[in-house]
């Protein structure tokens, strides 16, 4: 039997939109979380923004000649099989991954990729799923990404550009009536603290660390006094392990995403965490959950967006 689903002030079932870059964003960033309110029978949709079609293939076992030619159609598969695992929705906005280059000067950025679509053309794009799906919160990337791949970096830009676009009811009359978003996040996942406590239990427990070179060049925890949400999914982290290792071209199952123990990663740091940006609810912040204070989300207004 499913559990009965959560419901907002008005009786609506809840429901949350997603929004990634790539298939597999959506299994390393925020996955426990998802899975967490899947389980609570809240109605949770990923956005994938493009098909990842110019990632490498980071799984040496995998990395053939004959994947590499058919990745795009490897990765649609991967995705598919990560959103059953997970319990989600998931479509695709329909663009091109515009790839990612290390170094100087950047290549110029292929037509049809994300990177290469005005801003404006792709929030146009989203904006009628958020009036269709009408969700209660959504979470995207902060203002940098999470790491500087422009195809993040226009997540989150078209993602906050959509929203707007959704609440104004004078934008795209033919996409049915405006919706506004009554709470958006920024998901921040990867903060020092984090890595730092599970550092130091590896320590403890005389395991080799993944995270000391990165820790030892990053001295600055710039996300630690934005966090505002910590979102209990511990019970999840294996659920969040198996959808990723779905996406089996992108990640190595012998590399330093799965070097920490679960039981580690369960006591060390048992949330998920978030940045609250927009609320048109009263919150007390820190919260434990997404969806705290959500009253009737038809009677809220674009000026009520705050934090
Ligand atoms: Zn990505």
């Amino acid at each position: 039997m499913s559990a009965p689903s959560r419901v907002d002030a008005c009786g609506d079932r809840l429901r949350a939109l997603f929004t990634h870059a790539h298939p597999d964003d959506e299994s390393s960033k925020g996955a426990a979380t998802m899975a967490r309110y899947v389980a609570e029978g809240i109605r949770v949709v990923v956005c994938t923004l493009t098909g990842g079609e110019r990632g490498d293939i980071l799984n040496p076992k995998l990395d053939t000649p004959e994947n590499n030619a058919r990745l795009p159609e490897l990765r649609k598969a991967e995705m598919e099989r990560a959103r059953a695992i997970l319990g989600v929705e998931q479509v695709w906005l329909g663009y091109e991954d515009s790839g990612y280059f290390e170094g100087e000067p950047w290549p110029p950025t292929p037509p049809g990729s994300l990177a290469a679509a005005p801003v404006e053309e792709a929030a146009a794009r989203l904006a009628p799923l958020l009036r269709e799906l009408r969700p209660h919160v959504v979470v995207t990337y902060d203002e940098r990404g999470g790491y500087p791949h422009p195809d993040h970096i226009m997540t989150h830009r078209v993602t906050m550009a959509a929203l707007d676009l959704a609440a104004d009811p004078a934008a795209l009359p033919a996409a049915g009536p405006a919706w506004i978003v009554p709470k958006v996040y920024y998901q921040m996942g990867f903060h020092r603290r984090r890595f730092a406590k599970l550092d130091r239990l590896m320590h403890e427990r005389g395991l080799v660390s993944p995270y000391a070179d990165r820790l030892r060049d990053w001295q600055e925890d710039e996300m630690a006094d934005r966090l505002t949400t910590f979102v209990p999914c511990a019970d999840y982290f294996e659920v969040r392990d198996k959808a990723l290792l779905a996406h089996a071209t992108q990640v190595d199952p012998d590399g330093p995403w799965f070097a920490v123990p679960l039981d580690i990663q369960k006591a060390g740091w048992p949330t998920e965490d978030y940045e609250l940006v927009r609320s048109t609810v009263p919150t007390a912040l820190p919260e434990s959950d997404l969806f705290a204070g959500l009253a009737c989300p038809a009677a809220a207004s674009a000026d009520d967006w705050r934090i």
